[in-house]
């Protein structure tokens, strides 16, 4: 081997380390990079993955509870439907078809959708407050002050004529943010009218109410409950939902203070529609007797809610029955719950007092 070629080897192996390094440089580049890129898309999936278990649409009560613990600012548009006035937005049932002809066919018809009701869920804790044959004054300004004090939305069925005569009145129920239900233009015993005459005490009040509201009424209570086929057919032609009430203290005639507040509060459960005026004459012990009524079901555990919301829980479970906790919907305590804290707070008292 000459210098030459030893030269040439020396520089031929030169070459090929050198080769090899750029070589095992660019592969471990490589790898470096590729092992960076896959960190990255597991961290971003690791990401993805807990924000998708971050609360997403609710799926069931417990999560709905969990949500309004979190005082989540996103609550789902189920459970707050209409706690703002029904706006025009909202789109108007139509009239079931076909309809049945027999009254208990129409009614169970009716309830299958919703659209014939006397109470709520009777597995939640909660009532709903409506109030009849109004705008009233004084006594119709006089429960708005009350609810606004409460924070409670009720439902006002509302006789035609007299929202023609104050419909100052109920454009502030309206925009107090309590509903307006249609309860006929002079309060007749309806089954007793013809076709044509049902219809009409209904289309005039639904137009009177709209005057003044600039909303179309889809609540219709019939006057005294009485309904025939006839006046089924025409509520469901027009695309109202029926509803009655399950508590009923017969405040209209006027038996004293104390007993409207004893009748609703023995009356009272789950679920409950009460039924109280602030037309038809002097409503004086209503109103006297409401703000007694709503602390003492609020102590009891029953939240108020705004009728449309007590339709749609109407199918909804009780927590317990959905989850092992013991806490029922929205962190209401239960009556028992109440008590228990309210005698221990006293205990309290009385020991903060004799220390
Ligand atoms: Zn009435």
């Amino acid at each position: 081997m000459n210098h030459q070629n030893i030269n040439n080897n020396i520089y031929n192996q030169g070459k090929r380390k050198t080769i090899r390094r750029t070589t095992f440089l660019i592969v471990s580049g490589l790898a470096i990079l590729l092992a960076l890129s896959a960190l990255t898309i597991a961290l971003g999936a690791t990401i993805f993955t807990q924000q998708a278990k971050k609360p997403g649409p609710i799926t069931s009560v417990a999560q709905a509870h969990s949500h309004n613990n979190l005082s989540s600012p996103t609550v789902s548009p189920a459970l707050s439907p209409t706690a703002v006035p029904v706006s025009g937005l909202t789109p108007r049932p139509e009239p079931i078809t076909p309809f049945p002809s027999s009254l208990q066919q129409q009614i169970a018809t009716l309830q299958s959708k919703d659209r014939y009701i006397a109470r709520g869920n009777t597995s939640l804790p909660e009532v709903a407050l409506s109030f009849d044959d109004g705008p009233n004054p004084p006594y119709t300004q006089q429960i708005l002050s009350i609810l606004q004090h409460y924070g409670i939305k009720a439902t006002f069925f509302s006789i035609g004529r007299q929202a023609q005569a104050y419909p100052d009145l109920l454009r502030r129920e309206h925009q107090a943010g309590h509903f307006i239900g249609n309860h006929t233009w002079s309060h007749p015993d309806l089954p007793h009218l013809s076709a044509s005459d049902i219809r009409n005490q209904l289309t005039t009040t639904e137009d009177a109410i709209e005057h003044a509201t600039g909303i179309r009424p889809t609540y219709f209570r019939p006057p005294y409950g009485d309904i025939n086929p006839t006046v089924l057919t025409t509520a469901n032609s027009l695309a109202l939902t029926v509803v009655l009430w399950s508590v009923d203290p017969r405040d209209w005639s006027r038996p004293g203070t104390q007993a409207i507040i004893s009748r609703v509060l023995s009356q009272v459960g789950n679920g409950s529609i009460i039924l109280m005026h602030d037309g038809g004459g002097d409503r004086s012990q209503t109103v006297a007797a409401l703000p007694t009524i709503i602390e003492s079901l609020q102590k009891r555990g029953f939240r108020f809610v705004p009728l449309p919301q007590l339709i749609d829980h109407l199918h909804q479970k009780a927590l317990s029955e959905t989850s092992g906790q013991t806490e029922t919907l929205d962190s209401a305590p239960t009556p028992r719950q109440f008590i228990w804290t309210r005698r221990w707070l006293a205990d309290l008292r009385v020991r903060a007092a004799t220390m």
